[in-house]
């Protein structure tokens, strides 16, 4: 009889989306004559903008013609975009990275919850809490995690992020293999400033870890001094690894575009005295298990990049960077605790009088019909906070105030 990777059966429920979408239904259910308003959902909601539909045209003609069909593409992207990537996001900032160390994806989530692979099994794991739930889920299916007990996983290391330290990660009492970093953040809304990188990178160094740097939120960051790649920090070319997308820059979450950032410089000990690098074992992990994001896709990604590209998909991040300061704004009006919404599309915050998440989500749910997500459902540390986003519509933003104004 074959047997199951029992790891996918400690796997813990999704509760959080789950639960969160259970108690909207029977909400509905019961007053079906009130809308809903969700500042909930953690997806766009602004349609793609008109030189990314052009550039998904033109290509999808291209495949039209003979002339111009592309068949399988190289696995790790094509040179047009990869090279676009490499002049604006990383050169054009002074930063060295080479189209050879970008390899293009269907998305940062598949990327991040890949690559643990190429780490060995028993490597010890260190994430941000609150946090993305993928890191964490990757490696219990590959039974890096240990048992589950009082909602936490044994083997991995916690690196609680609370209004105590900024909602910024300490270093681990014990050392990591693998640190998992996501900045801006999704849920708090935190961006690690330059000296806690440079601390981070200092300490990667000198411990051997890998640093898995996530940052899908880059565009939001509003604060100038902030670093948005981490390979502004010196020496992080050997200890970095960095996440990208274009589904919160560009609204791509449903077209599906990302990449990676993998310089030469980033080594694991091979077992035998030498040392292997990451970028030949992605290279030849994605060559055998993926087969390319779509030449149409790339195209839409490139035109991203285009001088008109750059000024459509920055209009739309700023409105969404403006829907978060008039959240933060109304919610600190009305006397609550807010974190975040400068540098990232999300609002962290602090439920009143010392209700639980699911008691301050229940509340709005029931008295004001307005979902939210409950912080403790991204960990034991969000605990005391719901999770806003600014992703939605300026007109429901303000129905949201409206009715806050009316039960807090
Ligand atoms: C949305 C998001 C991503 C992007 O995932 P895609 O698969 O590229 O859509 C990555 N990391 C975090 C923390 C996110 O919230």
């Amino acid at each position: 009889m074959a047997s199951v990777n029992r790891h996918y059966l400690e796997l813990q429920g999704s509760y959080l989306f789950s639960e969160t979408a259970r108690r909207v239904a029977a909400c509905r259910a019961a007053r079906p004559e009130r809308r809903i308003v969700s500042l909930g959902i953690g997806d766009v909601t602004r349609p793609l903008v008109p030189v990314v539909i052009a550039a998904l045209h033109r290509a999808v003609e291209e495949m039209g013609q003979e002339t111009t069909f592309r068949g399988y593409g190289p696995e790790q992207g094509y040179a047009f975009l990869r090279e676009a990537i490499v002049r604006q996001d990383y050169q054009a900032r002074g930063l060295d990275i080479a189209p050879d160390e970008v390899f293009i994806s269907d998305g940062a989530k598949s990327d991040l919850g890949n690559f643990q692979e190429l780490f060995a099994p028993e490597s010890v794991v260190a994430v941000m809490d609150p946090v993305y739930p993928v890191y964490v889920d990757s490696n219990v299916m590959a039974g890096r995690a240990g048992q589950f007990r009082d909602g936490r996983w044994q083997r991995i290391l916690y690196l609680p992020c609370t209004r105590d330290n900024a909602f910024l990660p300490d270093r681990p009492a014990t050392r990591p293999d693998m640190v998992y970093l996501c900045s801006p953040n999704n849920p708090t809304g935190a961006a690690l400033p330059r000296d806690v990188l440079r601390q981070w990178v200092d300490y990667a160094r000198r411990e051997g870890c890998v640093i898995l740097f996530d940052s899908a939120y880059e565009a939001f960051v509003t604060e100038p001094e902030l670093p948005r790649s981490i390979y502004e920090l010196e020496g992080a070319r050997e200890v970095a690894v960095e996440f990208r997308s274009f589904s919160k820059t560009a609204g791509f979450t449903g077209l599906r575009c990302a990449y990676t950032v993998l310089p030469r410089d980033v080594t694991l000990a091979d077992g035998r005295g030498g040392r292997v690098a990451l970028r030949d074992l992605w290279l030849r992990r994605q060559s055998s298990r993926y087969n390319g994001c779509p030449y149409i896709v790339q195209r839409a990604a490139e035109a991203v990049y285009s001088p008109q590209g750059r000024i459509e998909t920055a209009a739309d991040v700023a409105a969404c960077q403006a829907n978060a300061r008039r959240i933060a704004q109304g919610l600190r009006r009305l006397g609550l605790g807010v974190f975040g919404g400068v540098n990232a599309p999300y609002l962290w915050v602090q439920t009143p009088q010392g209700l639980s998440s699911w008691e301050f989500f229940d509340l709005l749910l029931d008295r004001a019909g307005l979902v939210c997500t409950p912080g403790a459902g991204f960990g034991l540390s969000g605990e005391g906070y719901v999770r806003f986003t600014a992703f939605g519509k300026p007109a429901d933003t303000e129905e949201a105030l409206r009715r806050l104004a009316l039960i807090l």
